[in-house]
């Protein structure tokens, strides 16, 4: 079942139950698998909603310097949708400690350079630069970037991958030119 399939049927529930929703799905440009309407964002990069702050409001991770939610068991390496409602939830408390160990791996490895540090903030970014760069790969027939979010180090379910030995400097070149 995909996240916005999973948000349906949350939906639905709540609103079964007389509690009113709104549901918010996944990026326009993921409705399809090929990322084919991502130029839209390139067009209009402001969004009216984001699901990085709304996911750290709810207490799931804290904004990492990448702009990337981080969550302490997967890092940067989650996909998020949301809903808006008046159900009578129990809400989890945000994170106190700030998940990000501010190494500056994504900085460096961001194949664009479109990261600028900014003291005492996350980085400055220019998304519209960095969605470009998704419009070429994908005009190339290559998956999008998310070089940022591979190269993080958090995440508790790292520990397994630290102990593959095949990843080799030809294999993460590969990745910064193409993104995967
Ligand atoms: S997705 Fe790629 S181009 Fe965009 S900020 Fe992350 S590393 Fe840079
Ligand atoms: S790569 Fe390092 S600096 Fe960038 S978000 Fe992850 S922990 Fe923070």
């Amino acid at each position: 079942m995909s996240l916005n399939e999973i948000n349906n049927v949350i939906v639905k529930t709540e609103i079964a139950k007389g509690k009113s929703v709104v549901p918010i799905l996944q990026n326009i440009c993921r409705w399809s698998r090929t990322y084919k309407k991502i130029d839209v964002l390139v067009k209009n990069s402001n969004a009216a909603f984001s699901h990085v702050i709304s996911a750290y409001y709810a207490g799931i991770g804290t904004i990492g310097d990448s702009h990337n939610l981080i969550t302490k068991e997967f890092g940067p390496g989650v996909r998020i949708v949301s809903v808006l409602t008046d159900a009578p939830i129990e809400p989890d408390p945000k994170l106190e400690k700030n998940l990000c160990i501010h190494c500056k791996k994504c900085l460096r490895s961001c194949p664009s350079q479109y990261f600028k540090e900014v003291k005492g903030s996350i980085y400055d970014m220019d998304k519209v630069k960095c969605t470009e760069y998704h419009v070429k790969l994908k005009n190339e027939h290559h998956w999008p970037c998310g070089i940022c979010a591979n190269i993080c180090p958090i995440g508790d379910d790292l520990k397994i991958y630290r102990k593959v030995k095949d990843v080799t400097l030809k294999g993460i070149k590969h990745c910064q030119a193409f993104g995967s």
